[in-house]
């Protein structure tokens, strides 16, 4: 196990976000690499005591599954109490060597459907797994699906998600990032309607990015145009249903279609989806080779 964060390195600089660095560290004794996200806190920002970052702890010291980038230690406190180490929590991952989807994409910028039908199926796995222990991941972006050199892809980043315990409540609509945001967090009282599904969420925003992967662009604006909020909002709430590309095949097509139905009631759930003739074909995965992604079988 990893029992003290001064046996860690940083040798890089992985990703910076929502109040938090993501380091490349070597771990000077087993010789072995792992990434260290860091959340800092400075005195009137939010603090370690923020629930969403206690939860954020909670749900990664829980979660243990093939599919959920792994998480080894959590430094700071152990009960979130008190911070020990200045006023930093920090969570020991497993080191995912290809970086995230949204690198993929920026350099491969589209991918066959042999590859997206093997990352569908690894988000749904994941999904399911999460939305068994009553976690709804309310992320669910390029940017925060990892893959690794033997090419698998795990879900990562419980920086807004929330464990789903009895009523759902309104209030907790809005968290998360807008562009891959379901309609009825975007506009609950358009779209929301009693009783809201929370999880289908999740699959809304599975489904935009699978066919970001097919197209090459943000699927619900125009390629090459900016989302701004008030763009993005329209697209998801007032928009068209989305055409489904016509190189498509008619298997992942549906697949989509499923997946970005606007009304939660009549979406595909994880299970569902899961069963979905898209998954059953022969897959493709993508690592990254030295410096390059590459596509084998
Ligand atoms: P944030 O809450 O800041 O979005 P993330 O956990 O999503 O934090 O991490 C930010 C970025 O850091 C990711 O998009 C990815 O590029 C990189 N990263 C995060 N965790 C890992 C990891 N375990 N292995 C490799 N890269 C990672
Ligand atoms: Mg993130």
């Amino acid at each position: 196990g990893i029992r003290n964060l001064s046996d860690l390195k940083k040798v890089a600089v992985l990703g910076h976000g929502n109040g938090g660095t993501v380091y490349k560290v070597h771990h000077k004794k087993n010789h072995s690499f792992y990434a260290l996200k860091v959340l800092r806190f400075n005195d009137n920002s939010i603090g370690i005591h923020e629930p969403s970052i206690v939860l954020e702890a909670e749900i990664l010291k829980r979660v243990d599954s093939p599919f959920i980038v792994k998480c080894h230690a959590v430094f700071g406190n152990d009960n979130c109490t008190e911070a020990d180490n200045g006023d930093d929590l920090s969570f020991v991952m497993e080191y995912m060597e290809g970086g995230s989807l949204h690198d993929v994409l920026r350099e491969k910028y589209r991918l066959p459907e042999e590859v997206i039908s093997l990352l569908a199926k690894r988000v749904l796995e994941g999904l399911n797994y999460l939305h068994g222990m009553h976690i709804v991941h309310r992320d669910i972006k390029p940017s925060n699906l990892l893959v690794n050199d033997k090419g698998e892809l795990k879900i990562a980043d419980f920086g807004v998600s929330h464990i789903v315990e009895g009523r759902f409540d309104a209030s907790e609509l809005n968290a998360g990032t807008c562009a891959y945001m379901s309609p009825e967090r975007v506009d609950p009282e358009r779209w929301g309607g009693e009783n809201v599904d929370e999880f289908a969420g999740d699959v809304w925003s599975m489904g935009v990015v699978m066919l970001e992967c097919f197209l090459g662009y943000f699927p619900l604006i125009g390629p090459g145009q900016r989302p701004d909020w008030a763009t993005l909002m329209c697209a998801i709430c007032f928009g068209e249903k989305l055409e489904m590309p016509e190189k498509a095949s008619p298997e992942f097509q549906n697949f989509v279609r499923r997946c970005v139905e606007k009304d939660w009631r009549k979406r595909a759930t994880v299970k569902e989806l899961l069963q979905h003739p898209f998954l059953n074909r022969k897959c493709f995965c993508i690592t990254k080779g030295l410096g390059d992604y590459v596509i084998h079988e």
